[in-house]
């Protein structure tokens, strides 16, 4: 778990970051050239999900991993599938292991709470459910420049030939790319006005019957916030998906997003009875309804463009500012989307921290993510940690110091003082920061008494004999 955690960017250094030029079409002008990136693509992705059952369970993800499955493909092409395998493994074994870990967290804490007797009435002890391996449905093949090779077209009107190599050895495909004028300018370094060096490796995907190419180049981009610009903490919900400790909020899931989830939902639950009703009568599997739903793939596309409008405007409304964001947890996610089905809640708030990160890093402004454990349980005044100090979802009111605001906006407020707290990030577990919180509390609190006493203690009033009085 504490491996997991990112090293912060050091302060200064020129960061390589990769971008993506999406959604080139592949050109139709020779059907069967297509149908036989079809064929391929079909054997390359049963190969794929072989090695992401194997990363998955018996063996540890490797790329270099010798090749144990028979296939048509060649050993280029084998290889190609190996790598894309263990990546996929790869990210399914981190997020499930903190998944993993978070239950285990909420599980001490629910014990600790029984254990107190501090659990409230109806709180059921959290359970495990433990993930299914990942399956490999759309197709999509990230190949390097073994199996595709991108080369500038001179004799045509296109711009580049996609050279393929196929299950037909020696005979590669001829794929032509034709770009657009976005495409152009984004593959245009406006300095120097060239095209700029693009990568090997390219990605093909297919959508709605069509196959489409990503492109990409890297760019050196240099962080330009000073130290000390002024620190904005932000913190991520649903009511609001971005609340700044400036008292600001960008984009919401409610309303006509919610709405748009609710159906879909419910359509896909009468999709999901009518298979069992049909699999019961012994339809078999190719003639059931797919479960998997075309308008909840869209609706998670349009919730990620929302999600991108609302970061982007942050950015550009916070200029000269550097950001502390929150290092959402699986178990903060559930916190806050409690009537969300997994899948959405997965998907899309964690949409949010990557977003805020890729903005920073591309606009070449700091944003450092710190601990989310109890950031919205914390008085930020007096650092009181109590799920009590939450009356209910939108309001923070401290049981202790009676501070109240906006609930996004008073974790918002601790995040932004978690950003240079070293001794916050030294915490190795969710337990060690709440006897840290705890402790500021008492120091909060004695602070507060000898103010309120110092006074007395000038006058002389208590601390000396009473005899002394009889001098005066
Ligand atoms: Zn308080």
């Amino acid at each position: 778990m504490r491996k997991q955690r990112k090293k912060r960017a050091k302060k200064g250094e020129p960061q390589r970051i990769t971008k993506a030029v999406t959604h080139i079409r592949l050109t139709e002008t020779n059907p069967g050239k297509l149908a036989a990136l079809d064929q391929l693509a079909h054997v390359f992705l049963q190969l794929v999900q072989q090695y992401v059952i194997l990363f998955c369970t018996d063996e540890m993800p490797d790329a270099f991993y010798a090749p144990c499955f028979v296939t048509a493909l060649s050993e280029r092409w084998h290889r190609v599938a190996i790598q894309q395998a263990a990546g996929i493994a790869k990210s399914w074994r981190t997020n499930r292991e903190a998944a993993y870990q978070s239950y285990l967290d909420e599980l001490a804490e629910h014990r600790e709470q029984e254990a107190g007797g501090t659990l409230e009435a109806g709180v059921k002890e959290p359970a495990w459910h433990e993930w299914n391996v990942p399956t490999v449905r759309q197709p999509c093949i990230q190949g390097n420049c073994n199996v595709i090779k991108l080369e500038p077209s001179t004799d045509s009107c296109f711009d580049y030939w996609l050279k393929v190599s196929t299950l037909d050895k020696g005979h590669p495909l001829l794929v032509p790319v034709k770009l657009a004028d976005y495409h152009i300018e984004a593959l245009t370094d406006p300095k120097t006005k060239q095209r700029r060096p693009i990568n090997s490796s390219v990605t093909l995907n297919k959508r709605d019957e069509a196959w489409w190419l990503t492109l990409s180049y890297d760019e050196l981009v240099q962080v330009q916030t000073p130290p000390d610009a002024p620190i904005i903490g932000i913190d991520v919900g649903i009511a609001n998906f971005i609340t700044t400790s400036d008292d600001k909020q960008y984009g919401t899931f409610n309303g006509k997003l919610r709405e748009r989830q609710k159906r879909d939902r419910e359509k896909r639950r009468r999709k999901a009875k009518l298979r069992k009703c049909l699999e019961k009568k012994g339809v078999p599997q190719e003639h059931l309804p797919s479960t998997a739903s075309r308008t909840g793939q869209r609706l998670t596309r349009h919730v990620r463009q929302e999600i991108n409008r609302a970061v982007n405007l942050c950015f550009a409304e916070h200029d000269g500012c550097q950001f502390a964001y929150e290092q959402l947890s699986v178990a903060s996610m559930r916190l806050k989307a409690r009537s969300m089905n997994a899948y959405m809640r997965a998907s899309n708030l964690g949409h949010i921290p990557d977003q805020i990160a890729w903005n920073a890093t591309k606009r070449g402004v700091a944003a450092t993510h710190v601990r989310s454990a109890y950031s919205s349980q914390e008085c930020s005044r007096c650092h009181y940690v109590d799920r009590k100090n939450r009356p209910n979802q939108q309001t923070f009111c401290c049981v202790i110091c009676q501070f109240t605001t906006h609930a996004d906006r008073n974790a918002s407020v601790n995040i932004a003082a978690r950003l240079h707290d070293e001794e916050l990030w030294a915490c190795e577990s969710r337990s060690e920061v709440k006897v840290l919180l705890l402790r500021r509390h008492e120091q909060w609190k004695q602070n507060v008494r000898l103010t309120v006493v110092e006074p007395a203690v000038q006058l002389g009033l208590w601390d000396l004999p009473p005899a002394s009085t009889d001098v005066a």
